[in-house]
């Protein structure tokens, strides 16, 4: 990775761990915050992609914004340098805590999902006397295509309100003192590779806002959302151009603040994660390696049948050699498996595999099933590298768990 070798990493830092390289964050946000200038759209980080503060401040320094969702993440952003003014609040279940977190923190806007969160917002913001700066999250009943797990704007979905409840909650709340109402938003999935559900959906929030200011609203902001895809096996990612130039066609020349809210598209393939084979095995047709990641550490396959490309990290062997195997880990669950590749050649024992586009939703994402600990992350800069989470440990995550009273030994 740039210029530090994996199996060196691997050495000093034993396997698994996720790495990083902080040139393809700088990179990747370049080119995506390029790419979109022109139409005056401003990029937000979707933290729950990756939500190391290390990474967060590679991001911060470069001026990105960020999109939260939760008071966690709220933390996080804030601490790696992220100016309130340029953070979101999104998410359909905020509670009343995190809504008065929000506001005393002066973020830039929350994101409001349903009339009783809108409520909600609307007492916090009385509580504290302030006014809540709010956008409606329209639910525009569009088919993202993409895995059924990570679609979020159809009509069945939890996410957002109806679009056509929209035009009279919005007049509602643009009279209610303590909300300032400045716009719409909406997210409508995630991994998308084909643009045109975002010109479905983004025209027909061009066509609303229009219903709105011709009914004398003022509708100021417009949050896109993130879900721009990375390539895969099967379909390559649209490339940027096309991705602006939907933007352009269909909410362009309309007067709007404009963001974007991209997690996996920033960060997914700056990051791999790097396991080690502890055992080969027969099987029935293709054989196993058993490696030592796991589901816990990389939840992708098992929730999302996602498959993530697969190296050797050391010089590949003859590929006459190459034969199929599944990658599994040692979780005892059947979905516990990364998928079948080809020409890995032979494994053995303690042979390292670079597993490809993990710095999204991988770390982010990971748990300690099974007692495993959480794996470190490191960054790469150059030629160095960093620790940058390292591992609990199982005594500090025993210290956590405490007995009932009654469960002690009887001391007199
Ligand atoms: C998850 C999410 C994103 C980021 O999605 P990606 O597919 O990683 O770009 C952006 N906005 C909201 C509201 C989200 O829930």
């Amino acid at each position: 990775m740039d210029g530090v070798a994996l199996a060196g990493i691997a050495a000093a830092v034993g396997t698994p761990f996720y790495a990083y390289s902080a040139g393809a964050l700088r990179a990747g946000y370049g080119a995506l915050a390029g790419a979109v200038a022109p139409q005056g759209v401003e990029v937000c980080f979707a933290v729950k992609a990756n939500g190391n503060i290390h990474v967060l401040t590679e991001f911060a320094r470069l001026g990105c914004g960020m999109d939260i969702v939760s008071g966690g993440e709220m933390t996080r952003a804030l601490a790696a340098g992220v100016p309130a003014e340029r953070i979101i609040f999104s998410g359909v279940g905020k509670t009343g805590a995190e809504l008065r977190a929000a506001l005393r923190a002066g973020l830039r806007q929350i994101n409001v999902e349903s009339p009783a969160e809108l409520e909600a917002v609307a007492e916090a913001a009385r509580d504290l006397g302030v006014r809540a700066p709010v956008a409606l999250r329209v639910n525009p009943d569009v088919d993202a295509l993409t895995h059924a797990k990570i679609t979020t704007a159809r009509k069945d979905s939890k996410f957002g309100i109806p679009i056509a409840d929209i035009p009279a909650l919005y007049t509602a709340a643009a009279a209610r003192p303590e909300l300032e109402l400045a716009g719409l938003a909406l997210h409508i999935g995630s991994q998308i590779l084909d643009l045109e559900p975002f010109r479905r959906a983004w025209s027909a929030m061009a066509d609303l806002i229009r219903a709105l200011r011709a009914a004398g609203q003022r509708v100021e902001r417009l949050d896109l959302g993130g879900g721009l895809g990375i390539g895969g096996e099967e379909q390559p990612a649209p490339c940027l151009a096309d991705y602006a130039r939907v933007i352009a066609d269909t909410v362009g020349g309309m007067d709007l603040a404009l963001t974007i809210e991209p997690g996996r598209w920033l960060c997914a393939r700056a990051g791999v994660m790097v396991a080690g084979v502890t055992y080969t095995k027969p099987g029935d047709g293709a054989g196993f390696a058993i490696v030592d990641a796991a589901m816990n550490d990389l939840m992708r396959p098992a929730l999302y049948d996602a498959r993530h490309g697969v190296e050797t990290v050391a010089a590949p062997r003859a590929p006459t050699d190459a034969g199929r195997c599944r990658l599994v880990g040692p979780i005892c669950e059947s979905s516990d498996d990364f998928g079948a590749y080809e020409g890995l050649g032979p494994l053995r024992a303690g042979d390292l595999l670079a597993f490809r586009d993990t710095g999204a939703y991988g770390a982010a994402m990971s748990s300690t099933y099974n007692s495993r600990d959480l794996i470190p992350e490191v960054l790469v800069d150059g030629d160095r590298f960093r620790v940058i989470r390292r591992r609990v440990g199982i005594d500090a995550a025993l210290r956590l768990e405490t007995p009932g009273p009654w469960q002690r030994e009887e001391q007199d």
